[in-house]
């Protein structure tokens, strides 16, 4: 039988990770001939989530969890779950039951049908700030545009994914992480299933907007360098206007002689070439800050403790019979 692992990070969800458990086995105990993993990696969570959880582990043979030695952020929790995720598949969810687990089945149909990332997109925000849906969709347009992978707006990190993709992701080991990218960029067969977002059960959202914009950030600089190339096309044109301003300058100077005017306009250019300039070093220092932490080259994470699943791989039919 094949062994499907779910892969669920959890940071302070002690409100909620009793119910997705409950909810979860439901929905695993009506899909037959596979065997399951659930992979809880408590991301240094500082209330009560990781004893939640060890309690459930003794009770149920197929639970296996991590507990990372602080909090790293889901980016960094979800690679954790990767290297130690033991399944043909992995699905991925989060644990606050914003990703229903009533489509899994429908992930593994896919899936058995040969698709490596069956991916599920959310067709409603329910309960989501409108502010928050349209800085977001703004984002994605302007990401679009200057990436030249496919990444989804509405298809986040409740997907299956193929050991053959969990293998690649596992391969792309930098610390700054944007995880919805890297999904595109190793490639594989994709199928696009819908779903309908829920609010969270319980509990409150662990993303602020400094965390989202931090995050919108590593989504731009670690999947383009286009921000470095606007510097050089902006420095260019702005050479260029000035030149031919220089020519008509010295011709009217010629012409009508000097005179003391034209403060203003001097004035707005210094200040607008300033502005430009403070920003291009901005952009370049982004980068470099990027590369700095990339050069230092530090594992991911540290893991605390590790307990793994209980459950002995049943021998498959075959084995059975030949035995
Ligand atoms: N999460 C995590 N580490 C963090 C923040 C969040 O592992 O530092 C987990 C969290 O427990 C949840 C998932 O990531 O399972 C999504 O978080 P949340 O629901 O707060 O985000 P939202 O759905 O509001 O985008
Ligand atoms: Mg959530």
């Amino acid at each position: 039988m094949k062994l499907i692992t779910i892969l669920v990070p959890a940071y302070n969800e002690e409100e909620v990770v009793g119910q997705f458990y409950k909810q979860v086995s439901q929905v695993l105990e009506n899909i037959p001939f596979y065997n399951f993993e659930l992979l809880f990696i408590n991301d240094g969570s500082k209330d009560n989530t990781l004893n939640i959880i060890k309690k459930y582990a003794e009770e149920d043979s197929r639970i296996s969890y991590i507990n990372l030695s602080r909090n790293y952020g889901k980016e960094i929790a979800m690679s954790a779950g990767f290297d130690y995720a033991k399944g043909d598949a992995v699905v991925i969810m989060d644990a606050d039951l914003q990703h229903p687990p009533e489509i899994i089945p429908e992930m593994i149909r896919w899936w058995e049908k040969g698709f490596d990332d069956v991916y599920a997109k959310r067709i409603k925000r329910k309960g989501e700030p409108w502010l928050k849906k349209l800085t977001s969709k703004m984002y994605y347009k302007l990401l679009q545009k200057t990436t030249n992978i496919p990444i989804l707006p509405d298809a986040g990190d409740f997907r299956l994914l193929d050991c053959r993709c969990v293998n690649a992701i596992k391969q792309l080991r930098e610390s700054q992480r944007y995880t919805k990218g890297m999904y595109s960029w190793v490639g594989f067969n994709k199928k696009e299933i819908e779903y309908e977002a829920a609010p969270r059960a319980a509990g409150e959202t662990k993303w602020n907007y400094s965390r989202l914009i931090e995050l919108a950030l590593e989504g731009i600089t670690s999947f383009t360098t286009f921000p470095l190339r606007l510097s050089s096309i902006l420095g260019f044109s702005i050479s260029i206007l000035s030149f031919i301003y220089l020519v008509f300058i010295i011709i009217k100077t010629l012409v009508y002689g000097a005179d003391t005017s034209g403060y203003p306009s001097m004035m707005v250019i210094i200040l607008f070439l300033g502005g430009i300039q403070l920003i291009s070093l901005g952009i370049i220092g982004e980068y470099l800050g990027r590369i700095f932490i990339e050069t230092k080259n530090r594992p991911l994470y540290f893991i605390d403790e590790y307990g793994s699943m209980k459950v002995e791989q049943k021998e498959n039919e075959y084995d059975k019979r030949t035995l």
